[in-house]
């Protein structure tokens, strides 16, 4: 569904991207990873475009989305068809509703029956809305950090996203709210192409389809996440899940 293309990302001279070739496939969920400042975090950016409104960050190469380069879509096109969730929840600070109707109703969405039913299918599918169906007028800023993380992922959703980019979402939360995101985005490879960048190799291994190693933003090793983890083909590879597991 994404394809990169001799991706180079530079902040000044300074190069946090090299030469990346990648298909990323569809319905899978691909767990990103490598140490601190090795790319990841920029490679989400640019998978959906944020990277293009820093003027200090040049990007060659192409990204590919179903096909046609990315950088010939309208930005905003780009945003809604690739959803990213960031590592510290930022829900907005309204209502647990305003929140989930906000990218609808932008979308010129009116009639309430259609809205509720979104906000419903949508906070269901991040297995969030037995929790908060009582009290959807209550400030979003009020649930719990795990809570607060999967109304981002809903909202996401609500954009109707072909793509799920989530960027160490589980890095704030403990062992319980973490283990419920994961469950929540198993649900969601069905219908999403999932990318997660994690630290935790035990949760790549527990969720991801498919695995890619980063290292000083050269792309290392790629492929199976089985593979990858039993019997990885680089040293590099060997070292770092050696040394953080
Ligand atoms: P971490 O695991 O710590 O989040 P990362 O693998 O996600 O790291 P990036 O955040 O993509 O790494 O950063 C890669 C490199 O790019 C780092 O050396 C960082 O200093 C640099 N970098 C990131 N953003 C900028 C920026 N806005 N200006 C200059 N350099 C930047």
């Amino acid at each position: 569904i994404l394809m990169l293309k001799n991706v180079s990302v530079f902040y000044g001279e300074h190069p946090v991207l090299k030469d990346v070739n990648m298909g990323i496939r569809p319905g899978r969920i691909l767990a990103v990873m490598g140490p601190s400042g090795s790319g990841k975090t920029t490679l989400l950016r640019a998978l959906n475009g944020l990277l293009w409104e820093e003027p200090e960050a040049e990007m060659k190469g192409e990204i590919c989305l179903q096909g046609r380069d990315t950088r010939t879509m309208d930005r905003e096109e780009l945003r809604r068809r690739v959803g990213l969730v960031f590592q510290t929840p930022q829900p907005f600070p309204f209502s647990i509703y305003k929140n989930m109707t906000y990218a609808p109703r932008y979308y010129g969405i009116r009639k309430k029956e259609q809205l509720e039913e979104i906000v419903r299918e949508k906070l269901m599918m991040a297995g969030l809305y037995e929790e908060v169906k009582g009290e959807l007028s209550k400030s979003a800023l009020k649930l719990s950090g795990g809570q607060k993380q999967r109304l981002c992922i809903a909202r996401a959703l609500t954009a109707e996203p072909e793509v799920l980019l989530l960027d160490e979402p589980c890095s704030a939360l403990d062992v319980k709210a973490s283990a419920v995101i994961e469950e929540t985005l198993l649900g969601l490879k069905e219908r999403y192409t999932i990318v997660i960048v994690t630290h935790n190799i035990s949760q790549a291994r527990r969720i991801a389809d498919d695995a890619a190693f980063f290292s000083e933003g050269r792309l290392v090793e790629y492929g199976k996440a089985e593979t990858l983890f039993t019997a990885p083909e680089k040293e590099e590879t060997r070292s770092f899940l050696t040394g953080v597991c």
